[in-house]
């Protein structure tokens, strides 16, 4: 199933070598490694996956710490991955929104190429989305480098998981008020917010905000693609994994079962990414990712 993945986590080798250490100063990443889903993955595992499943570009991203050095070392990673394989890979940045400094860390990020900020996690980072006076600043460091922002949102009702959270399509929601200027892609499905698309003021206010399928094969049900499509919102969603701990296959089993037409299929599985992706802190081709906001290295 020819796809862009929008949602992929890696792991520097040096966070998977000391990650008990680690789980000790950062409980979420913690509770989420030890869980019983969790696996790793580093490029080259990645690298592999995407040959075999016919991956033809993947856009990933780390592990949101709370502490910024480590977020830092996450990014040089995912700065290195994407410089070393431009043909198939772009990058996005972690940092603890609330931290001293984020900020640079973010434009540092940007002038390396990376598209984007995420996946942010509202409540392992412990920030209230809904709150501006704890979210302009990463909606004004995130818009001025003309990036996306993914964060982690969830279903409100349902079985709980591993690192769930509290932050669902009502806090979403709040911050597309607070920040409709920013490209906000809510992950896994934005947990059920991109069914308020349907009052106009709610499509208005999320203009600029999209859904990835992160982790949909454990969520709902694959007719949701359908009641998606037949909403015409089928622009919005872009196809995401969640990689390592879901592959393609259970994907394509999803979109076989959920009746959507070829058309659908293929705009939420590339050509939305696509679309996207041009619209970024990118320039396609470029000999040196560094270029791409315009200027000189
Ligand atoms: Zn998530």
């Amino acid at each position: 199933m020819k796809n862009i993945d929008f949602h992929i986590h890696l792991y520097p080798p040096e966070i998977i070598r000391d990650a008990a250490a680690i789980s000790e100063r950062e409980p979420y990443f913690g509770a989420l490694t030890k869980g019983k889903v969790h696996k790793w993955a580093t490029v080259d595992d990645l690298l592999l996956r995407m040959e075999r499943d016919e991956v033809e570009r993947a856009v990933v991203g780390s592990f949101a710490f709370q502490d910024l050095g480590l977020c830092r070392l996450c990014n040089d990673y995912v700065i290195d991955c994407v410089r070393a394989h431009q043909d198939k890979l772009d990058g996005l940045c972690v940092v603890p929104p609330l931290a001293a400094g984020f900020e640079a860390e973010i434009a540092r990020c940007a002038e390396a190429g990376l598209v984007g900020v995420g996946e942010l996690f509202p409540d392992g980072q412990n920030i209230d989305i809904t709150d501006i006076s704890q979210t302009w600043r990463l909606a004004k460091a995130v818009h001025e480098a003309n990036m996306c922002l993914m964060w982690h949102i969830a279903d409100p009702v349902g079985h709980d998981y591993v690192g769930k959270g509290s932050a669902g399509p009502k806090e979403a929601a709040a911050f597309c008020v607070n920040h409709p200027e920013v490209r906000v892609i809510f992950a896994h499905l934005g947990g059920g917010l991109w069914v308020y698309e349907l009052m106009p003021e709610m499509r208005l206010y999320l203009s600029n905000a999209m859904y990835d399928l992160a982790a949909m094969p454990w969520l709902c049900e694959a007719r949701a693609l359908k009641t998606i499509e037949a909403a015409g919102l089928a622009e919005k969603f872009l196809m995401g994994t969640d990689y390592p701990i879901l592959g393609t296959a259970r994907y394509e089993k999803l979109f076989a079962d959920s009746g959507i037409s070829a058309a659908t299929a293929d705009a939420i599985n590339r050509l939305n990414a696509v679309a996207l992706l041009k619209r970024l802190n990118r320039v396609e081709n470029s000999a040196d990712p560094r270029q791409s906001r315009g200027g000189g290295a």
